[in-house]
């Protein structure tokens, strides 16, 4: 008979375990506050937020870690936090970066933006944050579309992808290319670090993951501008149900905006 207390047990998968849901724990994860969030079904922000809290708690920086946050739905999520945060006007997250770690050197110092916040309004900030070489990680969440303010293009936004004011979808014709952003900053000379990862499967996870990783040890090696940029699910933005988010991210976003790491140590990987 198994006892249930045992933390290493081993669960049966040859029948439904009996009271499956207490087998699972109750516990919170590090630097996380409470267990839910308003942000929609199938949204890919929370799954990005964990992988970068993880990843803070296991370098040991939870008190020395200073995010500023841009402006979308990943705004509610900051009450989750369990570190000390910043909010920043729309765009502008790079540049309050910029001073927290002149003054703070030793922090770890992020932000936290979406593609609306930081690849329209705030595009230069971030652009002359990298040039500067400055030691701050810059994380974009990358959904492609205005999410908070209902759906709208983003410079982001695919070909043909729809949203609220694409609704045919995205015309290179009508309404310019998307700019990838991952890719434009690889190529300045401050960029000592720069990875595109998505969270729409678990390798994604993973993968997403072990670039926070190498980016925040790039920051604390003091290299320079590093950047990872985060592809997550947009349901709601995308007009799609909750359970195709993932495979449209996947096959439409990640076929443009393709995964993997482009610069490390200041080297630029060619594709
Ligand atoms: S609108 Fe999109 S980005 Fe915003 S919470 Fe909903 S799914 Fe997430």
């Amino acid at each position: 008979m198994t006892d249930p207390n045992d933390p290493l047990r081993v669960i049966p998968t040859d029948a439904p375990p009996v009271g499956a849901c207490r087998q699972t724990g109750t516990s919170l994860p590090p630097l996380t506050l409470m267990g839910e969030h308003d942000l929609c079904p199938g949204c890919g922000e929370p799954l990005a937020l964990r992988q970068i809290l993880d990843a803070i708690d296991e370098m040991g920086m939870s008190q020395r870690a200073i995010g500023t946050i841009g402006i979308g739905c990943y705004t509610a999520l900051t009450s989750l936090m369990d570190i000390d945060l910043i909010q920043a006007l729309h765009g502008r997250a790079p540049s309050v970066a910029t001073g927290a770690k002149r003054m703070l050197p030793e922090n770890l110092v992020f932000t936290l933006q979406g593609d609306g916040d930081m690849v329209n309004e705030g595009l230069q900030e971030v652009i002359h944050t990298a040039a500067r070489g400055e030691n701050v990680t810059c994380i974009l969440l990358n959904n492609g579309v205005f999410g908070e303010t209902g759906g709208h293009m983003t410079a982001t936004t695919v070909l043909g992808q729809r949203t609220k004011n694409s609704i045919e979808g995205r015309d290179a014709g009508e309404h310019g290319y998307p700019i990838l952003i991952g890719d434009l900053l690889a190529r300045l000379q401050g960029t000592a670090y720069c990875a595109r990862a998505s969270v729409h499967d678990a390798k994604g996870v993973h993968r997403t993951r072990r670039f926070l990783d190498r980016a925040f040890e790039s920051q604390m090696k003091g290299q320079g501008f590093s950047f990872v940029e985060i592809l997550t699910m947009c349901p709601t933005g995308w007009f799609l149900p909750t359970a195709e988010g993932p495979d449209y991210l996947d096959q439409e976003l990640g076929a443009v905006h393709e995964v993997g790491e482009l610069k490390k140590d200041g080297v630029l990987i060619e594709a």
